[in-house]
């Protein structure tokens, strides 16, 4: 296939994605369908896995991680009910897909990293799509974002967690604002829960959303290892 060839079957197969995996399922926000019409998500993938990049599942993206299945990015991002005025903390930015998707709904995207590697890949990939509403930092988002570079609030106004974490690190719950939403992925191995959380008198009121599968959160309030 030549260079025109194969774009065109990335965007029919993308409005198949969007026909069929989401909008056919339950995903009916129109902002969040927009967003993931706009995100390529094959430039977040690499060699063999860009011809699977719209069949809806996680695929490698190294380091042992992966990118999430489309129908979960959407769904998290339906239940995080992103406005445009909101900041938003995102823990695991992986091959940056959510992030990207994240950025199209937010004022301003925050997204922490544990290895630099993906950090560094998810970041070329955003320059490339001219995507400039984000901050990249390396390292543990179990801790939450580092105090000395914070927003002026102080907190966040969404969080939004894409690894799973044997219970809500308070951290985050922390740097949440009060009235604000977080969607994070709760429990051990084979059995986690995808849980929205609203802060209410600096408590966080849960609602769990279906079952999932991610990969652990490492780190000093995640999983040892
Ligand atoms: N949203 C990403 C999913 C990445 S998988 C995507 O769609 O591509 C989860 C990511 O969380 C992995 O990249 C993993 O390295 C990262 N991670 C695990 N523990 C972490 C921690 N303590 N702090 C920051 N990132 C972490």
């Amino acid at each position: 296939m030549c260079g025109h060839e194969k774009k065109d079957s990335f965007r029919s197969n993308r409005q198949r994605m969007l026909d069929w995996d989401l909008a056919g399922r339950d995903i009916n926000d129109r902002r969040v369908l927009a967003a993931m019409a706009e995100v390529p998500r094959e430039e977040f993938v690499t060699g063999s896995y860009r011809s699977q990049a719209y069949s809806d599942g996680p695929l490698p993206i190294g380091m042992g991680q992966t990118i999430s299945q489309p129908y979960i990015v959407a769904l998290m991002t339906q239940e995080l009910h992103v406005d445009p005025e909101c900041e938003v903390l995102e823990i695991g930015t992986g091959s940056g897909f959510q992030t990207a998707v994240l950025s199209k709904l937010a004022k301003k995207v925050y997204t922490i990293e544990r290895f630099g590697e993906l950090a560094a890949s998810a970041q070329a990939v955003l320059r490339k799509l001219d995507i400039s509403n984000v901050e990249f930092h390396v390292g543990d988002g179990s801790c939450g974002w580092p105090a000395s570079k914070l927003p002026p609030s102080g907190c966040f106004d969404r969080i939004m967690v894409t690894a799973a974490v044997p219970r809500i690190p308070m951290p985050l719950v922390r740097q949440l604002v009060e009235a604000g939403f977080a969607v994070v992925p709760v429990g051990h191995g084979g059995s986690q829960r995808l849980v929205r959380c609203e802060k209410k008198a600096g408590e966080l009121d849960e609602k769990t959303i279906c079952d999932v599968r991610f990969v652990k959160l490492v780190g000093k309030h995640g999983f040892q290892q």
